[in-house]
């Protein structure tokens, strides 16, 4: 049975390290993508990387539809390979990064390439929300948080919720 794991927040270092690619077999992958999913739709997510669960590794899960199993897309060592230039600003928010939103400026497609759960091969070329989905998750497995692109002004904002999110994690 899947299960639903722990997020990490905003201070939790394992948010800003970089990932490891996934050199182990494929089929060992399959429980964490279980427990992903179920935990990226019990917090009601479009979209959740490994590092946000504390596994600071090349994986990620997003369905832009969270309750059509259908559209779930898991990836292994996913990277873009090519991107528009047209970008677009759009409200943000994070699971790790609770209580904020922002404007990020994204790419409106990119194109993205990575291996299935299976380990076969993948190119998908996203659009809409699913363009800004995967570019918010590729960044989590590069240790970047949305509020990184923020307006400076926004940031200055923030800056003392920020400082209460990382706080709490004091002990
Ligand atoms: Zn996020």
């Amino acid at each position: 049975m899947a299960k639903r794991l722990g997020m990490r927040t905003y201070g939790d270092a394992v948010l800003r390290a970089k990932t490891e690619r996934i050199a182990e077999e494929r089929s060992r992958l399959a429980p964490l993508f279980a427990d992903m999913a179920e935990t990226m739709r019990a917090e009601r997510g479009v979209g959740l990387a490994a590092p946000q669960v504390g596994v600071s590794k090349r994986i990620a899960v997003m369905n832009p539809e969270p309750d059509n199993d259908e559209t779930l897309i898991r990836m292994v060592n996913p990277r873009i390979v090519a991107v528009s230039d047209e970008l677009e600003t759009l409200e943000e928010g994070c699971l790790s990064v609770p209580g904020i939103r922002g404007e990020v400026a994204r790419h409106v497609w990119v194109e993205v390439s990575y291996e299935d759960e299976k380990g076969v091969e993948r190119k998908l070329r996203a659009e809409g929300l699913l363009a800004r989905i995967v570019q918010h998750e590729l960044d989590h497995l590069d240790g970047v948080l949305f509020i990184d692109r923020l307006s400076l002004a926004k940031r200055a904002l923030i800056k003392p919720k920020l400082k209460g999110l990382a706080g709490g994690k004091e002990r």
